[in-house]
């Protein structure tokens, strides 16, 4: 089996040089499924993994924009649609200036095993631009999404291709490609998720990734006897989801102690509360400054250009960005006694760090299956828009949570290995026979 995984990745990388963060993600997945493949006739034969691999279109465009000095600024756009088995595209938009071809390809890949895992019809897709919104004005930002959207309405739609945030787009910069998007086309459609309540947006979409990543750790720690009530948690991260990630613990009894970004991260031994999240939300998301003034606010330790991984903690939240937990991270987090991890963020540990936890035994969910309860929302946000209709915070919290069980079940039931379950697998393995069995229903496509 590990022969025909190599021979499979090696035309991978052939055909995809020099984009490292995608062969990663694909050889996880080709790790999973490849016994089942080979065990299948009518994968084999119809060679799924393979066009699996190959996204249904790739768009790659010039987004010219002014600054506020009048300097005319040039970025590179993207859109990769790369599954429509089961639905429209769907998967977020990310600014940031390490986004490449080969990590929306990664984030893409992603997304169609996770929106299959969801129960619910969406293809799979990623976007973005190497834009960095960090620093730039209102009106800069606002200029540079109507260019960006100037390019990308022309290839997506409520029925073709449903675009949302990721890292560096938040409710602001899906406002700004809303107005472009309605402006252009001249229709109100749920074309983008994430939008605000009073525009079309869904409650509980905000909380959505950050909620759902601890409703599945709940669902883990049920399966050992272990609630959330009074463990220490170690947050990375100090975004969107990060922050309704610690919203939650917090309801449910948890201690958070640390939170970052990328310039270092916060540790607050006695736990954040309620008010000092308030004060986190009011910082990052209104002011937009660094972590660094949290802990002034707090008065707690702060540690530049450090991960919170060395922290004592029993479960961790990587709710960062892709490859934040190194095997040497991974090996602290496990010698302190950590006992779960819950990705919040998509493929935050190395291959050597998951290895680790695997080995360790402990209570590993991948960000396919941990971070998909942010995707769901946003299906339910088009479900919504689809029927005009508002369903109250009470009712999208209950169908969020319903989901997040569902997908831990899927993951039980596929990977299962003796009495440790490996949620790698499963994720993989369930988010794979809904797309693949599709795809093979559709005929070659
Ligand atoms: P935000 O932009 O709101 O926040 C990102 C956070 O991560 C910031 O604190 C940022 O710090 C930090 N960060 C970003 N890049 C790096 C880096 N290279 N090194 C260290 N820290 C970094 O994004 P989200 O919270 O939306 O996304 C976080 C992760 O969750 C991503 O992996 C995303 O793909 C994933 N995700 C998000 C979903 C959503 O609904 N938003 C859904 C599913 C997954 P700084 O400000 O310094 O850049």
């Amino acid at each position: 089996m590990q022969k025909r995984v190599e021979d499979f990745m090696a035309k991978v990388i052939e055909k995809n040089p020099g984009e490292k963060e995608f062969h990663q993600a694909v050889l996880e997945v080709a790790e999973s499924v490849m016994p089942l493949i080979e065990a299948t006739p009518k994968y084999k034969n119809s060679k799924i993994l393979e066009r699996m691999v190959e996204p249904e279109r790739v768009l790659m465009f010039r987004v010219p924009w002014l600054d506020d000095e009048g300097e005319i600024k040039i970025n590179r756009g993207y859109r990769i649609e790369m599954n429509s088995a089961i639905g429209p595209y769907k998967g977020g938009i990310r600014f940031h200036p390490s986004v490449n071809l080969g990590v929306l390809k990664f984030l893409a890949f992603e997304q169609v095993f996770k929106n299959s895992l969801t129960t619910l019809p969406m293809g799979g897709a990623k976007g973005g631009s190497d834009f960095d919104p960090k620093g730039k004005s209102d009106n800069e930002v606002m200029r540079f999404c109507q260019s960006f959207m100037l390019e990308l309405s022309k290839h997506i739609g409520p029925d073709t291709d449903v675009p949302a945030g990721d890292i560096g787009v938040g409710g602001r910069e899906i406002g700004y490609m809303f107005g472009q998007y309605k402006r252009i086309r001249n229709e109100f459609t749920g074309v983008l998720t994430g939008k605000g309540l009073n525009w079309g947006g869904s409650l509980i979409r905000p909380e959505a990734t950050g909620y759902g990543c601890v409703y599945f750790v709940q669902e883990m720690l049920k399966t050992r006897g272990e609630s959330l009530k009074g463990k220490i948690c170690a947050v990375s991260g100090s975004g969107n989801v990060a922050q309704y990630t610690v919203e939650k613990l917090i309801e449910l009894g948890a201690k958070v102690v640390t939170l970052s970004d990328s310039d270092g991260f916060i540790y607050d031994e006695g736990g954040i509360d309620k008010k000092e999240l308030t004060c986190v939300l009011n910082l990052k998301n209104v002011k937009r400054v660094r972590i660094k003034e949290c802990a002034k606010e707090f008065g707690c330790k702060y540690f530049e250009k450090k991960k919170p991984w060395n922290i004592k903690c029993d479960i961790a939240f990587p709710s960062a960005t892709q490859n934040e937990i190194s095997g040497d991270d991974a090996r602290t987090l496990v010698k302190n006694g950590c006992m779960a991890i819950g990705e919040g963020a998509n493929m935050p540990t190395t291959p050597e760090g998951i290895k680790v936890f695997q080995s360790a035994k402990i209570l590993y969910a991948p960000g396919k299956a941990a971070n998909a309860g942010g995707v769901a929302t946003s299906g339910l946000e088009m479900s919504q828009n689809s029927m005009r209709l508002l369903w109250t915070r009470e009712e999208v919290d209950r169908r969020l949570h319903d989901i997040m069980i569902a997908i831990h079940e899927q993951c039980v039931k596929h990977g299962k290995e003796g009495k440790y379950i490996n949620y790698v697998k499963g994720a993989n393995l369930a988010g794979f026979v809904k797309v693949a069995d599709a795809m093979i229903d559709q005929g070659l496509v």
